[in-house]
């Protein structure tokens, strides 16, 4: 008899993929098959998001699909938190469970479709089952959030941080470097806040003593010899410790910062941590050290009681900081977050004004700072090859949220080769190189 089949729909952040793939690896390390389509499935899991409306609107139209589809269904991840909101449209799903419940997904799916009689380990690759290309992976470091910030429901779906133990982490990246991925990507809602839980514990990986904390894992990680890219980091003083080690090329020059805002008051109103430091001096000082740091972040404008003024200082504050990637939303309420009671919610019409005109504004530094890049040699990592060339990143280019760099002509590379491109054009997202 053929093993029970599983689909598996996947929606939301890096941090949902990563929960994805760790269900996934027990699914299969228990025998079962994974189904590409719904016709061939036995049972369908949906790994939903819950962060904003339009996001919840998606996760209930996906169960919704996958019911007609299949019929049989499990759902986990942010919105599972909000299990009324779920069984009030979908009352016919199986299970609900919140997100980061890999063990209550198996249960559930266990009482529902229970596994084949051998469990088959050996068809498990020793990385586990991975949903981004086979030479970049994200490594979840920590789970939950300490912070309260008033536009956020994460905390409350989530819970408070809790850091996965440092030699764990460091197993993970190794096993994942052993199976050929060449990129790591590090991710949680805090990652510069890793270890505070732990209260920063002792901790021995490759026979040396080291903290359970931001800088020692980020050393830790800078000797596996990957690209090692850091993202959702807030300015605490102790970034600065990161520096030294992407001056040095241990991990990549990036920083992936969600700032927010600029203005001190509407920080405040939006409960940001580091909301009190002095980016602009720091995000200088870190330049001086390290002068090839690429910056990214995110804003929101339109924030309840958003002035004029204080919009106009989140303007300069760019034309100061000129960052080199930079994402921009019109604040959005999201069902259950503390800002919803703010007083003065900025009208549409406001939000989506200031939204073209920050991006205007941002555009214009982003393409100046992309020039910078013209004449340079890059390494770079291939990502896809097509008819006409490869396409790949340099150092400053996440995937996905990023830009990429063009290679015409180069056919012969494959997905997660090293080249060498002399950068020949840019925009303010993309470039242009050939290889040297
Ligand atoms: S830092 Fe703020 S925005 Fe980020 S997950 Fe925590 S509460 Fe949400």
């Amino acid at each position: 008899m053929q093993n029970p089949k599983v689909g598996f729909i996947s929606l939301g952040c890096p941090k949902a993929l990563v929960d994805s793939e760790q269900i996934l690896t027990r699914v299969k390390s228990e025998g079962y098959l994974v189904a590409g389509n719904y016709q061939d499935a036995d049972l369908v899991i949906v790994n939903t998001c819950g962060f904003i409306d339009a996001a919840v609107a998606e996760s209930l139209e996906s169960i919704g699909e996958a019911l007609a589809e299949n019929g049989k269904v499990i759902v986990t991840g942010c919105l599972g938190a909000r299990r009324e909101t779920i069984l009030e449209q979908h009352p016919q799903v199986l299970a609900v469970t919140g997100p980061h419940d890999a063990e209550a997904v198996m249960q559930a799916l266990h009482r529902h479709l229970p596994p084949p009689h051998r469990p088959f380990l050996d068809l498990i690759p020793p990385q586990g089952v991975k949903l981004t290309p086979g030479h970049y992976a994200y490594l979840k470091i920590s789970e939950g959030c300490n912070h309260r910030c008033t536009f956020c429901i994460i905390p409350a779906l989530r819970g408070d941080l809790v850091s996965r133990p440092l030699p764990e982490v460091m197993a993970e990246a190794e096993r994942l470097a052993q199976a050929g991925v060449k990129e790591l990507l590090v991710v949680s809602q805090d990652t510069s806040a890793y270890g505070v839980d732990m209260h920063y514990q002792n901790a021995v990986w490759r026979d040396q003593t080291r903290r359970t904390r931001f800088a020692d894992l980020a050393q830790a990680l800078g000797e596996l010899g990957l690209w090692v890219r850091l993202h959702y980091v807030y300015p605490y003083p102790h970034v600065d410790q990161v520096i030294p080690l992407m001056a040095e090329g241990k991990i990549l020059p990036y920083l992936d910062i969600p700032f927010q805002h600029a203005s001190a008051r509407i920080l405040k109103l939006m409960k940001r941590p580091a909301a009190a430091e002095d980016v602009l001096n720091r995000i200088q000082a870190w330049r001086k050290q390290c002068p090839d740091l690429t910056l990214r972040s995110t804003f929101i404008v339109g924030f309840p009681g958003e002035t004029e003024q204080e919009f106009e200082e989140l303007l300069s504050f760019l034309r100061e900081a000129q960052l080199d990637r930079v994402g921009c939303f019109a604040y959005s309420p999201v069902a259950g977050a503390a800002a919803n009671a703010l007083p003065d919610p900025a009208p549409e019409a406001v939000k989506q004004e200031r939204l073209a005109r920050f991006m205007h504004e941002q555009e214009a530094i982003s393409a100046q700072r992309m020039q910078r890049r013209i004449g340079k040699v890059e390494t770079v990592l291939v990502d896809e090859t097509a008819a006409e060339g490869a396409v790949a990143r340099g150092p400053g280019d996440a995937p996905d949220i990023d830009g990429l760099v063009f290679l015409d002509g180069a056919t012969h590379l494959r997905p997660g080769d090293w080249a060498r491109a002399l950068i020949e054009e840019t925009d303010e997202h993309d470039a242009w190189g050939r290889l040297v």
